[in-house]
């Protein structure tokens, strides 16, 4: 039977809840136990698709096409498991399938209500997820902070469930902040003290305090807190910053987190293997070199709306025990051919990612060809991937207005052009080319090189691609199309094999990478930086 492990955060928002879920779930995973994580956002929009990247960041994409939160990917990350649909669930698309079912009728006459219908629908997701994954334990984080009125019927559903399900099958964990006061020299525990009591109101008791604090905790401060909070002393644990997301894991586990939680669940402790992981963290924290590669991308003021791609990035570096400095260059910046050359004068790689519409274009242009003209490594992921066709359409092939139909209807050369059966789709929700799909590799490429298979799988999210009508004359002109859709009709990944690492791809590689397993495309990257360092 599934055991459940609900996570809140009070005090303050930003604690690194997904993180702390997530290094849970590996603890976990670590001592041979199935894990899935699954988290609740409490805001109205049906999913993160619609939203600007400046406001929530990255928008994880999982095998089954879900547009989800960006603690999806930590959970992937940490637990090296795949999630999908069920495992994010926003407020919207709770009331959404309720208000559905309302319309159908099928409420038959009654009062459509919160309670018990909102929490119901809650309830049945939870239920949802464990039936398609079977866990033997599911970590649900609540999104937002404890005493937000938008997150009240996440936790009502919660408080339910949990006296439903009975002693022993779940419990809560509360995540808090313990201020540091220099002129008194003190961590202070009273606004833990406090959310905890607001969520004790609401009805839920945590088991267990996680607190992020600067500074250690005293043990009389520990002592305090789980006298006040009515925790055991035992589950008050500290979780201070550290360089790395991925040494939370093991702080934790030195505070005994996993095995805490099982005593409560009733469930025997096991022993961790984590050797793979401390070597993994060793490794973050020794690195012989340093490399410098810059992201090329529009939404540059907030790291958050790439963070997959510095994973994975960080990713491959850990495994040439190498640190990967980002260099965040704003492609607005780039427009300028010789402002660009400047800001790419150092870097030893370069990435252009995913994105949407025009701002920003030009700029991503020409980092593209300074790139390719001074054959430095370089990735383009989805938009990369577009724009570096349009840069050799333009600038090799000769086609002086290729362009994509996205940033000009009317191109003469529209080199990337909108899907055919995104033609008619209408609404911005859930309607792009989203999630998994195979593509197969050309023999003898450089991507196939990497990824030493011919077959691979990759996920998706977009509505355009490279227009078939000009693959031959790109082709001629010397630009690979070594990956292609099984039925050839979709140009999946493009390279140039004379450069030392010239690729991009229509999908989202960035998804796929996990801390001690790099991706082939991403490894690739790294790896030709690296060389040429040298
Ligand atoms: N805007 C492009 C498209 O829709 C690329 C999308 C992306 O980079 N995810 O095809």
């Amino acid at each position: 039977m599934t055991k459940y492990i609900f996570i809140t955060g009070g005090v303050v928002s930003s604690l690194g809840k997904g993180i702390i879920a997530a290094s849970l779930g590996r603890l976990l995973r670590a001592r041979g136990f199935s894990v899935i994580n699954q988290k609740f956002d409490p805001y109205i929009n049906v999913d993160p698709g619609t939203m600007s990247p400046f406001q929530h960041g990255e928008v994880f994409v999982t095998d089954d096409g879900a547009e989800t939160d960006l603690d999806l990917g930590h959970y992937e990350r940490f637990t090296d498991t795949n999630l999908g649909k069920y495992n994010n669930v926003t407020s919207g698309s709770v009331y959404q399938h309720v208000i559905e079912k309302e319309r159908r009728g099928d409420y038959l006459g009654g009062t459509v209500q919160v309670i018990p219908h909102i929490t119901n629908e809650i309830k049945a997701r939870i239920i949802a997820a464990t039936k398609q994954f079977k866990p033997d334990f599911q970590l649900i984080e609540i999104g937002g902070t404890i005493g937000d009125i938008e997150s009240l019927p996440f936790i009502e559903a919660i408080r339910q469930f949990k006296s439903e399900i009975g002693i022993g099958n779940a419990v809560s964990i509360h995540c808090t902040l313990l201020p540091y006061l220099p002129t008194s020299g003190e961590l202070k525990t009273k606004p833990s003290q406090h959310s905890v009591s607001v969520l004790r109101s609401y009805g839920i008791q945590p088991e267990i305090l996680v607190c992020r604090t600067t500074k250690p905790i005293p043990k009389t401060e520990k002592e305090k807190l789980a006298l006040f909070c009515s925790v055991a002393k035992e589950a008050v644990l500290e979780c201070r910053d550290m360089k790395s997301i991925y040494e939370v894991p093991l702080a934790m586990e030195e505070q005994n987190m996993a095995g805490v939680v099982l005593k409560m669940l009733q469930v025997q402790d096991r022993k961790a293997d984590l050797e793979a992981w401390k070597r993994l963290v060793n490794n973050i924290k020794n690195p012989k070199n340093t490399i410098t590669v810059a992201i090329a991308g529009k939404y540059t003021k907030l790291s958050d709306a790439y963070i997959s791609v510095v994973e994975s990035l960080k990713h491959a570096g850990y495994a040439d025990d190498v640190k990967v400095d980002i260099k965040w260059i704003n492609s607005e910046d780039c427009v300028d051919y010789k402002a660009c050359k400047d800001l790419m004068k150092d870097v030893s790689a370069v990435v252009v990612p995913g994105g949407f519409g025009i701002r920003g274009i030009e700029g991503k242009l020409n980092v593209i060809r300074y790139a390719r003209e001074n054959n430095i490594p370089f990735l383009g992921l989805c938009l990369g991937m577009q724009c570096a066709v349009i840069e050799y359409a333009r600038n090799v092939l000769g086609l002086k207005d290729a362009n994509s139909k996205e940033f000009d209807e009317n191109s003469p050369a529209p080199v990337i052009d909108l899907m055919l059966e995104q033609k008619n789709v209408q609404g911005y929700g859930g309607t792009m080319r989203l999630g998994a799909y195979e593509c197969i590799l050309k023999k003898g490429s450089v991507a196939y090189k990497a990824y030493g298979k011919e077959k691979i799988s990759e996920r998706h999210r977009h509505r355009y691609e490279v227009n078939n009508e000009y693959i031959k004359a790109l082709s001629d002109a010397g630009l690979v199309f070594s990956g292609m859709s099984p039925d050839g009709m979709l140009a999946e990944i493009i390279e140039l094999p004379k450069l030392n690492w010239f690729v991009a791809s229509q999908f989202h590689p960035e998804f796929k990478s996990r801390p001690d397993r790099p991706h082939p495309l991403f490894k690739g990257l790294i790896d030709a930086a690296i060389k040429l360092k040298k």
